[in-house]
């Protein structure tokens, strides 16, 4: 049980996007006084004003209610974010570098080196964001550098494990908390600004496991956690592929496997793929540094996971060209004058994040094929449209499936998993559906006259 009873400290969270912004609010929520800092003006502006910039259940009731409460305020200084917070989180982007697979820390210096300055008193930073093995080391030189001599402001690493689409109950009630820390007293305040977690799970007669550890297991957590789930969709997506030879339906093995509790039903579906801001960006960020730290060979199986996860998308441009007797070419099949839709362009429900989407990419896949690609998705159309913006994009998914040659689901929105087959048929051009995310029922599609393909499942006409 961690120390209670002390006053709690201030929080501010550096960066406020999916992971900073819900952070923010969810603290908030807890109890603490809390700012969220941005660079981003436009973001702040949108939060300041009661509207959560992307789309994540349930967050923009928490934030109405938490400004009202004036314990939350959204600040594009540094000076005013130094002179409140006693805990300040980093939480800005740690993306893939442009030239090779490392991760790319330029966000993660500017956050510390110009907030430092401006600090007045000791205060501890910890870092949130996902980083390379030996960062929170690297982010104590720069705080020695920048902040004024003799406050005593220390470093700590709380890694962060939260999944976009149920982010405000990982962050209310997440199954571990991780903290990386070198003092007595950095513990003691990583505690403090836990505090809110710990006394809604008393309340809610719940156990958070605490793990306290150094700054490079800390580190580490998070990106061998990201690498065994990576690792666990892709295994099944090999199985997939070997089950798309044998002709055996990946689903009922994935599912008859998985009720060995040492293997496990979750993240075992067989589809399209992992995608998102996180995972594909990690686990090569992690075989960069592994190789700068001599230990590359130890994740070279991480490769493989990589190149796995990438031919199921180019699986998807293949069942297309045989659903609509399409010739292979040597560059791919040419998928001109066919229509096509994609349902999807969300890397999964319930987001509407696009970052390193497989819909969106196999969506440009099937464009560059020559196919007329119409899209739909719930949430992700805006970002979609900025992201590859040659597609063409549809209001609703009859507007999209309408006079279409092909359907491809590609994200398993619920509105998708429950569309009517039979409604959808009769606006079709032609019954055809590529169902990327083992997300329908075979029996219900092919009984409404569709033919249908799945990822690793026999082909039923
Ligand atoms: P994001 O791109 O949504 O947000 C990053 C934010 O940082 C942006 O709003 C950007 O404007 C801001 N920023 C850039 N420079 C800044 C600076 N100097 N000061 C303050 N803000 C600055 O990214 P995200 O998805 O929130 O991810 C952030 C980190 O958290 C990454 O390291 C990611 O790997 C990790 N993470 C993300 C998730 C997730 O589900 N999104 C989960 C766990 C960990």
């Amino acid at each position: 049980t961690p120390p209670s009873g002390a006053p709690r400290p201030r929080l501010t969270f550096l960066g406020t996007g999916y992971l900073g912004a819900t952070y923010a609010i969810c603290f908030a929520e807890l109890g603490y006084e809390v700012i969220g800092f941005d660079v981003d003006e436009a973001k702040i502006a949108k939060l300041a004003g009661g509207e959560v910039p992307f789309h994540e259940p349930g967050l923009n009731e928490l934030l109405r209610k938490n400004l009202a409460s004036r314990r939350l305020r959204f600040s594009t200084s540094y000076e005013e974010v130094a002179e409140f917070g006693d805990v300040h989180f980093v939480c800005v982007g740690t993306p893939q570098r442009a030239n090779g697979m490392g991760a790319d820390l330029c966000y993660v210096e500017a956050a510390v080196s110009e907030l430092a300055p401006h600090l007045t008193r000791k205060a501890l930073i910890v870092g949130k964001s996902t980083v390379p093995v030996g960062t929170a080391e690297w982010v104590e030189e720069l705080v020695e550098k920048h902040a004024p001599a003799g406050l005593g402001v220390e470093v700590a690493w709380a890694p962060e494990f939260l999944q976009e689409g149920f982010a405000v109950e990982d962050v209310l009630r997440p199954n571990r908390i991780v903290f990386g820390a070198k003092s007595e007293w950095a513990t003691g305040m990583l505690y403090a600004a836990h505090d809110g977690i710990f006394d809604l799970a008393v309340t809610e007669d719940r156990e958070v496991p605490v793990v306290v550890t150094d700054f490079a297991t800390a580190e580490l957590v998070k990106v061998a956690a990201n690498a065994f789930l990576a690792t666990k969709i892709s295994f099944i997506n090999a199985m997939a592929e070997v089950c798309e030879a044998a002709g055996a339906d990946v689903t009922q093995l994935s599912r008859a496997i998985g009720y060995d509790p040492r293997i496990g039903n979750r993240f075992l579906q067989a589809g399209l793929g992992f995608g998102g801001g996180c995972l594909p960006k990690d686990i090569r960020a992690f075989q960069a540094r592994a190789q700068e730290l001599g230990a590359g060979e130890a994740l070279r199986f991480l490769h493989e996971v990589d190149l796995i996860n990438q031919r199921r998308r180019q699986r998807v441009v293949q069942l297309a060209a045989e659903l609509l007797g399409r010739k292979q070419g040597p560059a791919g099949p040419d998928l001109s004058k066919a229509r096509i839709a994609v349902l999807g362009a969300t890397f999964k429900p319930n987001s509407d994040d696009i970052r390193d989407a497989p819909s969106l990419a196999v969506a440009g896949m099937l464009a560059r094929a020559g196919a007329d690609v119409h899209v739909y998705d719930p949430q992700g159309m805006e970002n979609a449209r900025r992201a590859l913006s040659d597609l063409t994009y549809e209001t609703s998914m009859d507007d999209a499936v309408r006079g279409a040659d092909l359907v491809c689901v590609l994200t398993e929105w619920a509105d998708f998993r429950n569309a009517d087959p039979v409604a959808l048929g009769e606006i079709v051009g032609a019954r055809r559906v590529i169902d990327g995310r083992n997300c329908l029922d075979p029996a219900l599609w092919t009984s409404a006259g569709w033919q249908y393909r799945g990822m690793g499942r026999p082909r039923v006409e």
